[in-house]
């Protein structure tokens, strides 16, 4: 199992960790920075930098299910660390803080759509969640409501709740195809001001503001009561 740094605080950079594996397919470390891939998040880019200062380039992370490892996934043919050598790893920052831009909106795209979620992703730039909704809000109007809500500076903050007490508030569960990470015994819960509240494992930015100003890229039909909303930064 591999300690997640980027659970309690999503603005670490970079990180020393000592390697517990590397193989071909990559690499395990004891603790990490990246992000692996899931909950409709991709997975983060970056460097690791090994001890002699050879820098090795990390195009994705995953987390093994069955270990909860985190292999970092680095380019065919590089020359790989040795067990227990001590390496830094450092995120693409620019991409990531756009990731957690873009998953934050989400949240906020949850608040301007009062209705069920029955999926989503993200990607470098754009976001998109699906809504159980018979009729599809018009374009313009929820720009501007998102965008009113974003820029009212909720502040972001995170708690933990046991599996039993997330049991018991089922309610909070906003995207029911994506359900919080249970069984470790804890939920970790993200607020923003009195905007949102609910179970997630993404990455966040501090403050709603700091999301941007954001445009309603599409608003589609799939299926009879499935909308389809993507949304993109405006600049
Ligand atoms: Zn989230």
């Amino acid at each position: 199992m591999t300690i997640e740094l980027f659970r309690e605080d999503g603005y670490l950079k970079h990180c020393t960790a000592t390697v517990v594996s590397a193989d071909s397919c990559g690499v395990c470390v004891d603790q990490t920075v990246f992000y692996p891939l899931g909950g409709g998040q991709p997975g983060d880019t970056g460097v690791l930098i090994r001890e002699t200062g050879q820098q090795l380039e990390i195009l994705d992370c995953c987390k093994d299910r069955d270990s909860g490892a985190h292999l970092h996934i680095v380019k065919e043919g590089a020359l790989m660390p040795e067990l227990g050598e001590r390496v830094t790893l450092t995120l693409n920052w620019q991409r990531r803080h756009r990731l957690m831009r873009m998953h934050s909106c989400m949240h906020m795209l949850c608040v301007a759509v009062p209705a069920p979620v029955t999926g989503g992703s993200i990607s470098d730039g754009s976001g998109r969640l699906d809504f159980d909704l018979p009729h599809p809000p018009g374009k313009e109007d929820l720009e501007q409501r998102l965008n009113e809500i974003i820029q009212e500076n909720h502040p972001m903050t995170l708690s933990w709740i046991t599996d039993q007490e997330m049991q018991q508030q089922p309610e909070l569960i906003r995207t029911m195809s994506v359900l919080p990470p249970m069984g470790g015994g804890k939920v970790r819960l993200v607020k923003f001001g009195a905007a949102d509240l609910q179970p997630c494992g993404g990455t966040h930015v501090a403050n709603s503001a700091e999301i941007g100003a954001v445009r309603v890229q599409s608003i589609k039909n799939k299926g009879k009561q499935n909308r389809r909303i993507t949304i993109e930064f405006a600049e």
